[in-house]
């Protein structure tokens, strides 16, 4: 079993442990109901895992479940996004953090339907967009492109969340609306909708969206396969972002508390890259008012914390 430099128990211990702390602490947070059936997932599943730039993935509890993977499906979006434009992608879509709610509408007004980043659902719309208009079969692409990152073919949509989406999907929908009334979106708002829930109702478990985003820590090339997926600078860029913005309005908290790029999704999954060592993933779906997992972030930051993780 390998540990990390300076851990002092092997690190599969420690993920037993620090999931079992979590599991035995007060559950905090509601599950997410606003899209409905993500309310039928049960609220005590919660699990670990971390992959190693090696390839091996040591995990705990519900590691390999499946799960609603809700936003953390905007980081793979935004860099197929980035392999197929250059850097107009950027007079489209911001880079500074919002400090507004994930979905919020009102800031999009008063910057002229540009949004602040690509990690809001703002932003995840516009990148939708851009995966629309360049992509013959953009749901296909998004699809092979997660299942040859996490080396499976196991990973899918799950229909029943796609419907739920697609049905109580007004906000995203005001949202995608005011950006085309801006001139921010080329493609029909219907269609562009349609890719954005696909890519939101995808299932994977802890395991595999710890190893399909190894590239992220590993300067761009993922290590199963020797594959570059996107250069240094993207990756660096990726990063840069996850670290401002992939929490939300709760981003500059978690850089204060724990110190990584991070991304969070309504499904209770949050992933967060170790660059040159690997990923964490957790998972517990009851969310904190920034719609943020209460248990994956405290087994994060707690596995960050004992092991010396952050990046500052
Ligand atoms: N599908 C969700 C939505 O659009 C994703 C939000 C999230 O995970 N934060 O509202």
């Amino acid at each position: 079993m390998t540990a990390f430099p300076g851990a002092g128990a092997p690190l599969g211990q420690a993920l037993e442990e620090i999931h079992a702390a979590a599991v035995s602490s007060p559950g905090v947070g509601r599950v997410a109901d606003y899209i409905p059936a993500l309310a039928s997932v049960e609220a005590s599943r919660c699990g670990i895992a971390f992959a190693n730039l090696d390839g091996e993935v040591h995990a705990a509890g519900d590691a390999g479940v499946p799960f609603s993977i809700q936003s953390i499906s905007k980081v793979f979006g935004l860099v197929l996004a980035m392999q197929r434009m250059g850097d107009e992608l950027w007079q489209r879509v911001g880079m500074e953090p919002s400090g507004q709610p994930f979905n919020s509408i009102v800031q999009l007004e008063w910057e002229h339907g540009i949004p602040r980043n690509p990690f809001i659902n703002a932003g995840a719309i516009l990148v939708a967009d851009i995966l629309v208009s360049h992509f013959s079969a953009s749901r296909q692409a998004f699809l092979s492109f997660v299942r040859r990152l996490a080396g499976s073919e196991r990973c899918d949509i799950n229909e029943s969340v796609l419907a739920s989406e697609t049905r109580h999907g007004s906000r995203n929908a005001a949202l995608a609306h005011l950006m085309k009334s801006f001139g921010n979106l080329e493609a029909e708002v219907e269609e562009v909708l349609a890719h954005y829930f696909f890519q939101c109702s995808l299932e994977m478990s802890c395991e595999e969206l710890a190893r399909s985003l190894l590239f992220l820590a590993n300067r761009g090339v993922h290590p199963p396969s020797g594959e570059v997926i996107t250069t240094p600078r993207d990756a660096h860029r990726v990063n840069a972002i996850l670290s401002t913005s992939g929490m939300y309005d709760q981003s500059g908290q978690f850089a204060f508390t724990v110190g990584l790029p991070a991304k969070s999704g309504v499904g209770g999954g949050i992933i967060a890259i170790v660059p040159g060592q690997g990923v964490i993933t957790a998972w517990s779906p009851p969310l904190n008012r920034h719609g943020n997992s209460s248990r994956a972030l405290a087994m994060i930051s707690e596995l960050a914390g004992r092991l010396g993780l952050s990046i500052y």
